[in-house]
């Protein structure tokens, strides 16, 4: 039986649980490959909100220079009309310090405004040695213009740090250099910007790449750690950092890995659960199989051995080979005995299939359990003595009045007293008392006989269970009666007791609690 059950047990884990546990691996894998992918569109997504930075501070350069190359096309330089304009988009952007204009020979250099005259000492030579010295670009800048593409370079100020030039071509003759507050542009003209992009989710900081000093963030704390980085194009000594707000985003791929490990287990544990309630039912299934085959044998070899003594007999007197009346006598007595028990058997069987099916009608009414139990102790009193048992009743001096069903009872008792008998070894001793409380009467039956072990004494309510210990293969039994009993006391919202213990005996007491009047 074990080994068939061990079986199972080995082919439901290969067919059941392994493609779950398999699936429950690949969940897992997966799921860090998703973070991976996740991690990397993240990272994109913030790579595209720096560009947009970028590309928004180049408009805004490009239309400062669509602004002077369209004056600088109405008007001649010289003009005082340009030096107005020019004025005014100096006033409105404070970011832009000085602006100069020269032609591609070099010879008129002309500073057209400069906000910060007296701290820096800007001239026509000092513009000069600019241009002069960054010769190759302006040519690259001329081709870009004769492409019709006005680029903007970055150059720096050796006299001044904090100024970034820019230069570009305005027409295919003027070089033209824009003198840019690096500080004021990132703080007045990106800071607008910088803010729409951040929303709530992020935070974008601009600082200084050479001493990591921070020029701008959009949050009041200070960040240091960024999830992804950039050059500002047009101030290539300042740095654009995103972050995320509140956690950084390993936290939270960190929390949802924690999460999904943590489904995935619960998962894995119900599975197992299930797996185990499975196995578990199977296997009770099993037994119960088992038990079943074991019963009908039991129960066959119970019907054999009466029908083959009631034949015997019956035909020895059919035949009529018994001459003495005394001899004649005894089988008839014989006759009579193995057909009761024979229907005690059948009686059994039909009433367990009443209660399996539901249709055992019990009868309730009040009734002295001593007086029942006095009778019952009668009607066996004489046949026990016989068979050499001590059998006495101690009853309990009241009257034990409860509500109750006196066949059920006295079934319940009959079979109690039936296992006593059959379960009593060398040392004959049936006892039953009766005995109440101030809330139940009980009746109890005790023997002396071969006891049953812890084990079974958890499981010899169960239909067909016949416990493995003791003389089970000598005494005959349908593993139905304790069953029944069960059923008979739990209809009447009983209990049953039981203390035994292994070849010194057994007490089985039936409590049946008492409808107080009111
Ligand atoms: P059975 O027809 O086998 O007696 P029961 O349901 O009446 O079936 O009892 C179930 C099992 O409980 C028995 O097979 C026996 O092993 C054990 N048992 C019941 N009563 C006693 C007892 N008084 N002493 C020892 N074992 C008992």
């Amino acid at each position: 039986m074990i080994k068939p059950i061990r079986n199972i047990g080995f082919y439901f884990i290969l067919i059941i649980l392994t493609p779950i546990l398999f699936f429950i691996a690949k969940e897992i894998y997966s799921l860090s490959e998703n973070e991976a992918v996740l991690e990397t569109i993240y990272k994109n997504q913030m790579e595209t909100l720096l560009f947009s930075v970028n590309q928004y501070s180049e408009d805004l350069v490009r239309s400062w220079g669509m602004k002077l190359e369209i004056w600088n096309n109405d008007v001649s330089p010289s003009n005082s009309e340009i030096n107005y304009k020019s004025k005014k988009l100096f006033e409105a952007n404070p970011a832009i310090r000085s602006i100069f204009f020269a032609d591609t020979s070099l010879s008129n250099i002309r500073l057209d405004y400069n906000k910060d005259k007296i701290l820096m000492n800007r001239n026509s030579q000092e513009i000069k040695s600019i241009l002069e010295n960054n010769y190759l670009l302006i040519k690259k800048l001329r081709v870009y213009k004769k492409n019709n593409f006005t680029k903007f370079e970055p150059v720096s100020s050796r006299t001044s740090p904090q100024i970034q030039i820019l230069l570009f071509m305005l027409g295919d003759k003027n070089i033209c250099g824009m003198f840019i507050d690096k500080q004021k542009f990132v703080r007045e003209n990106l800071s607008s910007k910088l803010q729409s992009i951040s929303l709530d989710e992020f935070i974008v900081s601009v600082y200084d790449s050479q001493n990591d000093k921070n020029i701008y963030s959009t949050s009041n704390s200070i960040q240091k750690e960024f999830v992804q980085k950039g050059n500002l194009w047009l101030i290539p000594s300042y740095s654009l950092g995103i972050s995320v707000q509140g956690k950084n985003l390993n936290d939270i791929l960190r929390n949802r890995t924690y999460s999904g490990i943590i489904l995935i287990s619960v998962l894995a544990i119900m599975v197992l659960f299930a797996a185990r309630y499975g196995y578990k039912n199977i296997k009770q299934e099993l037994e119960l199989a088992q038990i079943k085959n074991e019963f009908v044998s039991n129960v066959s070899h119970e019907l054999r051995t009466p029908l083959a003594l009631i034949n015997m007999f019956a035909e020895t007197l059919y035949l009529g080979r018994v001459k003495s009346d005394e001899k004649r006598n005894e089988y008839y007595g014989i006759i009579q005995q193995e057909t009761e028990r024979l229907s005690k058997i059948v009686n059994k069987i039909l009433n367990f299939s009443k209660i399996e099916a539901g249709k055992w009608k019990y009868n309730f009414s009040v009734q002295d359990l001593n007086e029942l139990t006095g009778k019952i102790f009668l009607n066996y009193k004489f046949h026990l003595e016989n068979k050499g048992f001590t059998f006495t009743f101690i009853p309990e001096e009241k009257i034990l009045e409860a509500d109750l069903d006196t066949e059920a009872i006295s079934e319940a008792l009959v079979n109690l007293i039936d296992n006593a008998v059959k379960y009593s070894d060398e040392r004959k001793n049936i006892e039953i008392r009766t005995g109440c409380d101030s809330n139940s009467v009980f009746v109890e039956v005790e023997d002396k006989g071969i006891g049953i072990s812890n084990d079974d004494q958890r499981r010899i309510f169960e239909k067909f269970y016949r416990a493995q210990s003791g003389n089970i293969h000598n005494t005959k039994g349908t593993g139905l009666g304790l069953t029944l009993v069960k059923h008979i006391i739990d209809a009447h919202k009983g209990k049953i007791n039981l203390i035994s213990v292994l070849n010194k005996g057994s007490i089985f007491r039936l409590t049946i609690p008492v409808i107080k009047k009111s």
